[in-house]
């Protein structure tokens, strides 16, 4: 029997997690390791009297790669979800009332930068 590679990650954020899945589908063995008491890194959050604050990621970008890294998983991730583009996504406002609104319409992001 041909002993199992391992692998070491260091940190539990999206992108260590992402990867230890794929070097343990390409049979790797994988450990993972996480300074803070749980995984999530900048994608994580908080817990507190009842109310779930996220850390950081609240917006679903680049949906291609979390379907590829479901996929390979064989969760199901977006086939029980309606999800829809938003063309206005948020809004930075200035101490100088300048307003930039993002936008995934080129057109509009250009002639406000
Ligand atoms: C406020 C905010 C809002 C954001 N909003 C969005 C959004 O809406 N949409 C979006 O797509 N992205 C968003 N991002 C970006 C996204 O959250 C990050 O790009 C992504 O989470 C980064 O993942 P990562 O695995 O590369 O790094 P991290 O999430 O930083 O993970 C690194 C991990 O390594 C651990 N670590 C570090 N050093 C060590 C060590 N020495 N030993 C052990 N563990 C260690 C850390 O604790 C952490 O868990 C946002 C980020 C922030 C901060």
């Amino acid at each position: 029997m041909t002993e199992k590679k391992l692998a070491v990650i260091i940190g539990a954020g999206i992108g260590g997690i992402a990867t230890a899945i794929y070097l343990a589908n390409n049979g790797y063995s994988v450990a993972v390791f996480e300074k803070n008491s749980a995984p999530g890194g900048r994608c994580g959050q908080l817990i507190r009297e009842g109310h779930r604050f996220d850390l950081g990621a609240t917006i679903l970008m680049m949906p291609g790669i979390y379907r590829e890294i479901f996929d390979t998983l064989g969760i199901p991730l977006f086939e029980n979800n309606d999800i829809k583009p938003l063309e206005n996504l948020y809004k930075i406002y200035f101490d100088n009332n300048d307003i930039l609104a993002f936008s995934t319409n080129k057109e509009k992001m250009q002639i406000q930068l």
